[in-house]
Protein backbone atom coordinates (compact mmCIF):
# COMPACT_ATOMS: atom_id res chain seq x y z
CA UNK A 1 0.00 0.00 0.00
CA UNK A 2 2.61 2.27 1.09
CA UNK A 3 5.07 1.55 -2.11
CA UNK A 4 1.64 2.19 -4.25
CA UNK A 5 0.87 5.49 -2.62
CA UNK A 6 4.94 7.03 -3.07
CA UNK A 7 4.55 5.97 -7.35
CA UNK A 8 4.25 8.85 -9.27
CA UNK A 9 1.06 9.58 -11.27
CA UNK A 10 3.54 9.92 -14.51
CA UNK A 11 4.68 6.23 -13.68
CA UNK A 12 1.09 5.33 -12.16
CA UNK A 13 -0.13 6.66 -15.97
CA UNK A 14 2.98 5.34 -17.90
CA UNK A 15 1.98 1.80 -16.39
CA UNK A 16 -1.94 2.20 -17.04
CA UNK A 17 -0.80 2.65 -20.89
CA UNK A 18 1.75 -0.10 -20.78
CA UNK A 19 -0.95 -2.54 -19.28
CA UNK A 20 -4.19 -0.95 -21.93
CA UNK A 21 -1.46 -2.13 -24.71
CA UNK A 22 -0.70 -5.45 -23.47
CA UNK A 23 -4.63 -6.34 -22.35
CA UNK A 24 -5.85 -4.34 -25.99
CA UNK A 25 -3.40 -6.51 -28.11
CA UNK A 26 -4.51 -9.89 -26.16
CA UNK A 27 -7.82 -9.03 -27.52
CA UNK A 28 -7.05 -8.51 -30.82
CA UNK A 29 -4.81 -11.58 -31.21
CA UNK A 30 -7.27 -13.46 -29.51
CA UNK A 31 -9.77 -12.94 -31.79
CA UNK A 32 -11.73 -11.50 -29.16
CA UNK A 33 -12.84 -8.24 -30.79
CA UNK A 34 -15.55 -9.97 -32.50
CA UNK A 35 -18.53 -7.27 -33.52
CA UNK A 36 -21.49 -8.56 -31.25
CA UNK A 37 -19.45 -11.04 -29.20
CA UNK A 38 -19.14 -10.52 -25.56
CA UNK A 39 -16.36 -8.65 -24.91
CA UNK A 40 -16.75 -6.42 -27.80
CA UNK A 41 -20.04 -5.42 -26.70
CA UNK A 42 -19.57 -5.08 -23.14
CA UNK A 43 -15.80 -4.41 -22.33
CA UNK A 44 -13.97 -2.46 -25.54
CA UNK A 45 -17.29 -1.06 -27.02
CA UNK A 46 -18.71 -1.17 -23.21
CA UNK A 47 -16.45 -0.52 -20.42
CA UNK A 48 -13.39 0.67 -22.23
CA UNK A 49 -15.60 2.97 -24.56
CA UNK A 50 -17.58 4.32 -21.56
CA UNK A 51 -14.58 5.12 -19.09
CA UNK A 52 -12.49 6.50 -22.16
CA UNK A 53 -14.87 8.72 -23.74
CA UNK A 54 -15.83 10.33 -19.55
CA UNK A 55 -12.77 11.30 -19.39
CA UNK A 56 -12.03 12.90 -22.64
CA UNK A 57 -15.13 14.64 -21.79
CA UNK A 58 -13.86 15.74 -18.16
CA UNK A 59 -10.96 17.37 -20.06
CA UNK A 60 -12.51 19.37 -22.79
CA UNK A 61 -14.63 20.76 -20.26
CA UNK A 62 -11.78 22.21 -18.68
CA UNK A 63 -10.61 24.05 -21.74
CA UNK A 64 -12.60 26.55 -22.38
CA UNK A 65 -13.00 27.97 -18.76
CA UNK A 66 -8.90 27.61 -18.25
CA UNK A 67 -8.46 29.57 -21.43
CA UNK A 68 -10.43 32.00 -20.76
CA UNK A 69 -9.26 33.01 -17.13
CA UNK A 70 -5.37 31.97 -17.55
CA UNK A 71 -5.31 34.26 -20.92
CA UNK A 72 -6.97 37.21 -19.18
CA UNK A 73 -4.64 36.67 -15.60
CA UNK A 74 -1.61 36.11 -18.93
CA UNK A 75 -2.66 39.63 -20.22
CA UNK A 76 -3.08 41.59 -17.00
CA UNK A 77 0.13 39.47 -16.05
CA UNK A 78 1.94 40.70 -19.67
CA UNK A 79 0.24 44.22 -18.43
CA UNK A 80 1.84 45.65 -21.45
CA UNK A 81 0.37 45.48 -24.88
CA UNK A 82 3.65 45.52 -26.96
CA UNK A 83 4.79 42.84 -25.16
CA UNK A 84 1.73 40.97 -25.84
CA UNK A 85 2.21 41.72 -29.57
CA UNK A 86 5.72 40.54 -29.43
CA UNK A 87 4.93 37.08 -27.54
CA UNK A 88 2.24 36.33 -30.24
CA UNK A 89 4.90 37.47 -33.38
CA UNK A 90 7.80 35.37 -31.97
CA UNK A 91 4.95 32.32 -31.39
CA UNK A 92 3.42 33.02 -34.71
CA UNK A 93 6.90 32.40 -36.19
CA UNK A 94 8.31 30.02 -34.17
CA UNK A 95 5.28 27.88 -35.22
CA UNK A 96 5.23 28.30 -38.94
CA UNK A 97 8.94 27.74 -38.71
CA UNK A 98 8.63 24.28 -36.73
CA UNK A 99 5.73 23.49 -38.95
CA UNK A 100 7.56 23.83 -42.24
CA UNK A 101 10.85 22.23 -40.96
CA UNK A 102 8.88 19.27 -39.61
CA UNK A 103 7.23 18.70 -43.28
CA UNK A 104 10.16 19.38 -45.61
CA UNK A 105 12.02 16.82 -43.61
CA UNK A 106 9.27 14.27 -43.33
CA UNK A 107 9.46 14.63 -47.61
CA UNK A 108 12.51 14.17 -47.62
CA UNK A 109 12.92 11.05 -45.24
CA UNK A 110 9.66 9.62 -47.14
CA UNK A 111 11.48 10.14 -50.52
CA UNK A 112 14.75 8.49 -49.81
CA UNK A 113 13.18 5.50 -48.28
CA UNK A 114 10.72 5.49 -51.90
CA UNK A 115 8.00 4.29 -49.59
CA UNK A 116 4.60 2.61 -51.59
CA UNK A 117 6.75 2.60 -54.71
CA UNK A 118 5.98 -0.58 -56.79
CA UNK A 119 2.81 -1.35 -54.33
CA UNK A 120 -0.79 -2.22 -55.71
CA UNK A 121 -3.50 -0.52 -53.20
CA UNK A 122 -4.03 -2.59 -50.57
CA UNK A 123 -7.26 -1.42 -49.16
CA UNK A 124 -10.65 -0.86 -50.32
CA UNK A 125 -11.73 1.61 -47.86
CA UNK A 126 -13.03 4.55 -49.41
CA UNK A 127 -12.74 8.27 -48.19
CA UNK A 128 -14.42 11.35 -49.17
CA UNK A 129 -12.67 14.54 -48.87
CA UNK A 130 -13.93 17.81 -47.13
CA UNK A 131 -13.11 21.13 -48.31
CA UNK A 132 -10.96 22.97 -45.76
CA UNK A 133 -12.08 26.65 -45.61
CA UNK A 134 -10.27 29.02 -47.18
CA UNK A 135 -8.06 31.35 -45.32
CA UNK A 136 -10.39 34.49 -45.95
CA UNK A 137 -13.20 32.69 -43.79
CA UNK A 138 -10.15 31.73 -41.04
CA UNK A 139 -8.95 35.20 -40.67
CA UNK A 140 -12.70 36.56 -40.49
CA UNK A 141 -13.93 33.65 -38.15
CA UNK A 142 -11.06 34.89 -35.59
CA UNK A 143 -13.26 37.64 -34.64
CA UNK A 144 -16.48 36.16 -32.87
CA UNK A 145 -19.66 37.42 -33.78
CA UNK A 146 -21.12 35.98 -30.44
CA UNK A 147 -18.36 34.90 -28.06
CA UNK A 148 -20.52 33.02 -25.52
CA UNK A 149 -21.45 30.67 -28.76
CA UNK A 150 -17.35 30.58 -29.81
CA UNK A 151 -17.32 29.17 -26.30
CA UNK A 152 -20.16 26.80 -26.78
CA UNK A 153 -18.23 25.47 -29.40
CA UNK A 154 -15.06 25.60 -28.00
CA UNK A 155 -13.74 27.49 -31.26
CA UNK A 156 -10.17 27.81 -30.36
CA UNK A 157 -9.01 31.18 -32.28
CA UNK A 158 -11.84 33.39 -31.42
CA UNK A 159 -11.97 32.10 -27.75
CA UNK A 160 -8.13 33.85 -27.68
CA UNK A 161 -8.97 36.53 -29.47
CA UNK A 162 -12.04 37.75 -27.17
CA UNK A 163 -10.19 36.76 -24.01
CA UNK A 164 -6.96 39.04 -24.99
CA UNK A 165 -9.82 41.93 -25.57
CA UNK A 166 -10.96 41.60 -22.51
CA UNK A 167 -7.73 41.53 -20.73
CA UNK A 168 -6.71 44.16 -22.66
CA UNK A 169 -9.92 45.93 -21.86
CA UNK A 170 -9.17 45.69 -18.01
CA UNK A 171 -5.83 46.86 -18.45
CA UNK A 172 -7.05 49.78 -19.84
CA UNK A 173 -10.05 50.01 -17.34
CA UNK A 174 -7.34 50.19 -14.80
CA UNK A 175 -7.95 50.50 -10.76
CA UNK A 176 -11.26 49.97 -10.87
CA UNK A 177 -11.04 46.66 -12.79
CA UNK A 178 -8.73 45.52 -10.06
CA UNK A 179 -11.64 43.11 -8.07
CA UNK A 180 -12.56 41.70 -11.86
CA UNK A 181 -8.57 40.36 -12.28
CA UNK A 182 -8.42 39.15 -8.82
CA UNK A 183 -11.46 37.08 -9.66
CA UNK A 184 -10.05 35.75 -12.68
CA UNK A 185 -6.70 35.05 -10.97
CA UNK A 186 -8.41 33.01 -8.44
CA UNK A 187 -10.88 31.48 -11.24
CA UNK A 188 -7.50 30.27 -13.24
CA UNK A 189 -6.37 28.91 -10.09
CA UNK A 190 -9.86 27.21 -9.17
CA UNK A 191 -9.44 25.93 -12.85
CA UNK A 192 -5.87 24.21 -12.52
CA UNK A 193 -6.91 22.57 -9.64
CA UNK A 194 -9.73 21.10 -11.57
CA UNK A 195 -7.01 19.99 -14.02
CA UNK A 196 -5.24 18.09 -11.23
CA UNK A 197 -8.59 16.15 -9.82
CA UNK A 198 -9.45 14.74 -13.69
CA UNK A 199 -5.18 13.97 -14.52
CA UNK A 200 -5.38 12.10 -10.72
CA UNK A 201 -7.97 9.46 -12.27
CA UNK A 202 -5.62 9.52 -15.61
CA UNK A 203 -4.00 6.09 -15.28
CA UNK A 204 -7.41 3.96 -15.30
CA UNK A 205 -8.73 6.13 -18.58
CA UNK A 206 -5.67 6.43 -20.12
CA UNK A 207 -5.77 2.27 -19.13
CA UNK A 208 -9.21 2.20 -21.04
CA UNK A 209 -8.43 4.34 -24.30
CA UNK A 210 -5.31 2.48 -25.55
CA UNK A 211 -6.62 -0.73 -24.31
CA UNK A 212 -9.48 -0.16 -26.63
CA UNK A 213 -7.44 1.78 -29.33
CA UNK A 214 -5.07 -1.70 -29.46
CA UNK A 215 -8.30 -3.88 -29.74
CA UNK A 216 -9.31 -2.32 -32.60
CA UNK A 217 -5.94 -1.75 -34.29
CA UNK A 218 -6.20 -3.88 -37.74
CA UNK A 219 -2.89 -5.49 -37.56
CA UNK A 220 -2.86 -7.26 -40.80
CA UNK A 221 -3.25 -3.50 -42.37
CA UNK A 222 -0.44 -2.31 -40.44
CA UNK A 223 1.66 -5.33 -41.37
CA UNK A 224 0.59 -4.57 -44.99
CA UNK A 225 1.51 -0.88 -44.91
CA UNK A 226 4.61 -1.38 -42.98
CA UNK A 227 6.24 0.69 -45.00
CA UNK A 228 4.78 3.77 -44.73
CA UNK A 229 3.93 3.30 -40.56
CA UNK A 230 7.65 2.72 -39.83
CA UNK A 231 8.61 5.85 -42.01
CA UNK A 232 6.23 8.02 -40.68
CA UNK A 233 6.92 6.96 -37.02
CA UNK A 234 10.84 6.97 -37.26
CA UNK A 235 10.41 11.17 -39.12
CA UNK A 236 8.10 11.72 -35.96
CA UNK A 237 10.38 10.68 -33.65
CA UNK A 238 13.24 12.31 -35.70
CA UNK A 239 11.60 15.43 -35.17
CA UNK A 240 10.64 15.01 -31.55
CA UNK A 241 14.07 14.61 -30.38
CA UNK A 242 16.07 16.12 -33.12
CA UNK A 243 14.37 19.14 -34.80
CA UNK A 244 12.58 19.88 -31.75
CA UNK A 245 15.08 19.97 -28.78
CA UNK A 246 17.36 21.64 -31.32
CA UNK A 247 15.33 24.20 -31.98
CA UNK A 248 14.74 23.94 -27.77
CA UNK A 249 18.65 24.11 -27.35
CA UNK A 250 19.93 26.67 -29.55
CA UNK A 251 17.16 29.40 -29.07
CA UNK A 252 16.58 29.33 -25.30
CA UNK A 253 20.12 26.64 -23.89
CA UNK A 254 17.09 25.05 -22.02
CA UNK A 255 17.82 21.19 -21.23
CA UNK A 256 16.95 18.82 -23.70
CA UNK A 257 17.11 15.86 -21.90
CA UNK A 258 14.91 17.76 -18.43
CA UNK A 259 12.51 18.52 -21.04
CA UNK A 260 11.66 15.46 -22.30
CA UNK A 261 11.45 14.14 -18.65
CA UNK A 262 8.80 16.51 -18.25
CA UNK A 263 6.89 16.08 -21.10
CA UNK A 264 5.64 12.99 -20.86
CA UNK A 265 2.74 13.49 -19.09
CA UNK A 266 1.25 15.55 -21.44
CA UNK A 267 2.85 13.48 -24.43
CA UNK A 268 0.66 10.44 -23.14
CA UNK A 269 -2.61 12.54 -22.44
CA UNK A 270 -1.71 13.89 -26.05
CA UNK A 271 -1.59 10.07 -27.11
CA UNK A 272 -4.39 8.24 -25.60
CA UNK A 273 -6.89 11.25 -26.64
CA UNK A 274 -5.62 11.95 -30.18
CA UNK A 275 -6.58 15.57 -29.54
CA UNK A 276 -4.16 18.63 -28.80
CA UNK A 277 -7.17 20.67 -27.85
CA UNK A 278 -8.59 18.28 -25.56
CA UNK A 279 -4.25 18.34 -24.07
CA UNK A 280 -4.38 21.98 -23.71
CA UNK A 281 -5.02 21.67 -19.61
CA UNK A 282 -2.91 19.02 -19.43
CA UNK A 283 0.14 21.20 -20.67
CA UNK A 284 -0.78 24.51 -19.69
CA UNK A 285 -0.31 22.56 -16.68
CA UNK A 286 3.25 20.92 -17.43
CA UNK A 287 4.52 24.16 -18.72
CA UNK A 288 3.81 26.25 -16.40
CA UNK A 289 4.03 24.43 -13.30
CA UNK A 290 6.83 21.42 -14.42
CA UNK A 291 8.66 23.78 -16.84
CA UNK A 292 8.62 27.30 -14.45
CA UNK A 293 7.17 29.32 -17.75
CA UNK A 294 5.23 32.03 -16.43
CA UNK A 295 1.51 32.14 -16.80
CA UNK A 296 1.27 35.26 -19.09
CA UNK A 297 3.10 33.70 -22.22
CA UNK A 298 1.75 29.67 -21.20
CA UNK A 299 -2.06 31.37 -21.71
CA UNK A 300 -1.29 32.18 -24.80
CA UNK A 301 0.81 30.00 -26.49
CA UNK A 302 -0.48 26.86 -25.86
CA UNK A 303 -4.33 27.47 -26.71
CA UNK A 304 -2.44 29.15 -29.73
CA UNK A 305 -0.18 26.38 -30.04
CA UNK A 306 -2.99 23.70 -29.82
CA UNK A 307 -4.87 25.45 -33.04
CA UNK A 308 -2.24 26.71 -35.22
CA UNK A 309 0.52 24.59 -34.68
CA UNK A 310 0.91 20.81 -35.98
CA UNK A 311 4.17 19.77 -36.52
CA UNK A 312 3.34 15.79 -36.69
CA UNK A 313 0.33 16.26 -38.31
CA UNK A 314 2.27 17.93 -41.12
CA UNK A 315 4.51 15.18 -41.27
CA UNK A 316 2.08 12.97 -42.23
CA UNK A 317 0.82 14.93 -44.60
CA UNK A 318 4.48 14.75 -46.05
CA UNK A 319 4.59 11.22 -45.90
CA UNK A 320 1.17 10.30 -46.78
CA UNK A 321 1.88 12.49 -50.41
CA UNK A 322 4.83 10.76 -51.69
CA UNK A 323 3.80 7.35 -50.32
CA UNK A 324 0.31 7.87 -52.71
CA UNK A 325 1.95 9.89 -55.15
CA UNK A 326 4.27 6.59 -55.10
CA UNK A 327 1.42 3.83 -55.01
CA UNK A 328 -0.37 5.85 -57.86
CA UNK A 329 2.69 6.29 -60.30
CA UNK A 330 2.39 10.16 -59.92
CA UNK A 331 5.69 12.41 -59.98
CA UNK A 332 4.47 15.48 -58.33
CA UNK A 333 8.06 17.47 -58.84
CA UNK A 334 9.65 20.01 -56.99
CA UNK A 335 6.97 22.54 -57.62
CA UNK A 336 4.76 20.22 -56.41
CA UNK A 337 6.22 19.35 -53.34
CA UNK A 338 6.25 22.97 -52.76
CA UNK A 339 2.87 23.56 -52.78
CA UNK A 340 2.54 20.92 -50.18
CA UNK A 341 4.46 22.01 -47.84
CA UNK A 342 2.36 25.71 -48.23
CA UNK A 343 -0.53 24.34 -48.25
CA UNK A 344 -0.23 21.64 -45.06
CA UNK A 345 1.56 25.07 -43.28
CA UNK A 346 -1.78 26.88 -44.27
CA UNK A 347 -3.91 24.08 -43.15
CA UNK A 348 -2.38 23.50 -39.75
CA UNK A 349 -3.63 27.36 -39.05
CA UNK A 350 -7.45 26.92 -39.92
CA UNK A 351 -8.27 23.03 -38.21
CA UNK A 352 -8.20 22.64 -34.59
CA UNK A 353 -6.57 19.76 -32.72
CA UNK A 354 -9.15 17.37 -32.96
CA UNK A 355 -8.73 13.55 -33.57
CA UNK A 356 -8.62 12.68 -37.14
CA UNK A 357 -8.68 16.08 -38.57
CA UNK A 358 -5.34 15.24 -40.01
CA UNK A 359 -6.62 13.46 -42.93
CA UNK A 360 -8.52 16.27 -43.78
CA UNK A 361 -6.21 18.61 -44.23
CA UNK A 362 -4.63 15.96 -46.56
CA UNK A 363 -7.75 16.29 -48.64
CA UNK A 364 -7.43 19.82 -49.41
CA UNK A 365 -3.55 19.20 -49.95
CA UNK A 366 -4.10 16.59 -52.46
CA UNK A 367 -6.92 18.29 -53.88
CA UNK A 368 -4.41 21.20 -54.70
CA UNK A 369 -2.23 19.47 -56.13
CA UNK A 370 -3.65 16.67 -58.07
CA UNK A 371 -3.41 13.59 -56.36
CA UNK A 372 -6.18 11.38 -55.74
CA UNK A 373 -7.86 12.04 -52.79
CA UNK A 374 -9.38 8.35 -53.08
CA UNK A 375 -6.05 7.62 -52.21
CA UNK A 376 -6.27 8.59 -48.33
CA UNK A 377 -8.14 5.51 -48.37
CA UNK A 378 -5.17 3.59 -48.30
CA UNK A 379 -3.92 5.32 -45.06
CA UNK A 380 -7.08 5.12 -43.48
CA UNK A 381 -7.47 1.79 -41.73
CA UNK A 382 -3.98 2.98 -39.22
CA UNK A 383 -4.37 6.48 -38.95
CA UNK A 384 -5.94 6.26 -35.62
CA UNK A 385 -2.55 4.71 -34.51
CA UNK A 386 -0.39 7.48 -35.84
CA UNK A 387 -2.63 9.97 -34.82
CA UNK A 388 -2.17 9.18 -31.26
CA UNK A 389 1.17 9.55 -32.24
CA UNK A 390 1.76 12.48 -34.59
CA UNK A 391 -0.75 14.37 -31.70
CA UNK A 392 2.02 14.03 -29.06
CA UNK A 393 4.55 15.42 -31.23
CA UNK A 394 2.13 18.38 -31.89
CA UNK A 395 2.00 19.29 -27.97
CA UNK A 396 5.50 18.85 -27.95
CA UNK A 397 6.29 21.18 -30.41
CA UNK A 398 3.61 23.50 -28.81
CA UNK A 399 5.89 23.25 -25.49
CA UNK A 400 9.07 23.74 -26.92
CA UNK A 401 8.20 26.51 -28.53
CA UNK A 402 6.50 27.84 -24.95
CA UNK A 403 9.60 27.87 -23.26
CA UNK A 404 12.06 29.53 -26.11
CA UNK A 405 9.46 32.59 -25.98
CA UNK A 406 9.10 32.24 -22.25
CA UNK A 407 13.28 32.17 -22.21
CA UNK A 408 13.73 34.85 -24.73
CA UNK A 409 11.18 37.14 -22.57
CA UNK A 410 12.33 36.52 -19.31
CA UNK A 411 9.09 35.18 -18.20
CA UNK A 412 10.90 31.28 -17.71
CA UNK A 413 11.75 30.44 -13.64
CA UNK A 414 14.89 28.94 -14.64
CA UNK A 415 15.14 26.76 -10.88
CA UNK A 416 11.54 25.29 -11.71
CA UNK A 417 12.98 24.01 -14.64
CA UNK A 418 15.92 22.27 -13.56
CA UNK A 419 14.21 20.99 -10.85
CA UNK A 420 13.04 17.59 -11.94
CA UNK A 421 10.61 17.57 -9.03
CA UNK A 422 8.65 20.99 -9.58
CA UNK A 423 5.19 20.42 -10.15
CA UNK A 424 4.99 16.73 -9.86
CA UNK A 425 1.41 15.63 -8.88
CA UNK A 426 1.02 13.53 -5.78
CA UNK A 427 -2.14 12.52 -5.73
CA UNK A 428 -2.90 12.55 -2.25
CA UNK A 429 -1.84 15.73 -1.34
CA UNK A 430 -3.46 17.35 -4.81
CA UNK A 431 -6.73 16.30 -4.34
CA UNK A 432 -7.10 16.40 -0.02
CA UNK A 433 -9.26 18.79 1.73
CA UNK A 434 -7.90 20.04 4.70
CA UNK A 435 -10.09 19.76 7.42
CA UNK A 436 -9.51 23.12 8.99
CA UNK A 437 -10.21 24.64 5.27
CA UNK A 438 -13.35 23.00 5.00
CA UNK A 439 -14.92 24.37 7.97
CA UNK A 440 -13.32 27.91 7.67
CA UNK A 441 -15.14 27.91 4.19
CA UNK A 442 -17.92 27.10 6.07
CA UNK A 443 -17.71 29.81 8.23
CA UNK A 444 -17.40 31.94 5.69
CA UNK A 445 -20.73 30.77 3.70
CA UNK A 446 -22.09 31.03 7.06
CA UNK A 447 -21.29 34.82 7.91
CA UNK A 448 -22.22 35.72 4.02
CA UNK A 449 -25.65 34.17 4.77
CA UNK A 450 -26.10 35.80 8.11
CA UNK A 451 -25.27 39.11 6.71
CA UNK A 452 -27.56 38.50 4.02
CA UNK A 453 -30.59 37.99 5.73
CA UNK A 454 -32.36 41.11 7.25
N1 LIG B 1 -5.25 14.79 -33.74
C1 LIG B 1 -4.31 15.82 -34.08
C2 LIG B 1 -4.27 16.87 -32.99
O1 LIG B 1 -5.21 17.00 -32.24
C3 LIG B 1 -4.63 16.44 -35.39
C4 LIG B 1 -4.48 15.41 -36.49
O2 LIG B 1 -3.34 15.22 -36.92
O3 LIG B 1 -5.44 14.78 -36.89
O4 LIG B 1 -3.31 17.57 -32.86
Amino acid sequence: MSTEKKMSLTLKVLLGMAIGIAIGLAINLGGLNTPGGFINTYVVDGLFFVVGKMFINALKMLVVPLVFFSLICGVCGIGNINTLGRVGGKSFALYMLTTAIAIASAITIAAFAGIGEGMNQVSAATFTGKEAPPLSEVLISIIPTNPVKAMANGDMLPLIFFSILVGISMLMVGKKARSFIEGAEIANEIMMKMVTIVMSVAPYAVFALIARSMANLGLDLLGQLAGYVLVLTGALLAHLFVTLMLVLKLFSGLSPAMFLKKIRNAQVFAFSTASSNATIPVTLRTVTERMGVDNSVASFTIPFGATINMDGTAIMQGVATVFIANVYNVDLGFGGYLTVILMSVLASVGTAGVPGVGLIMLSMVFTQVGLPIEGIGLILGVDRLMDMIRTAVNVSGDAVVSCVVAKSEAKLDASVYVDPEAGAIDIDEAIHIDQAVEEELAHVVEAVKSSETP
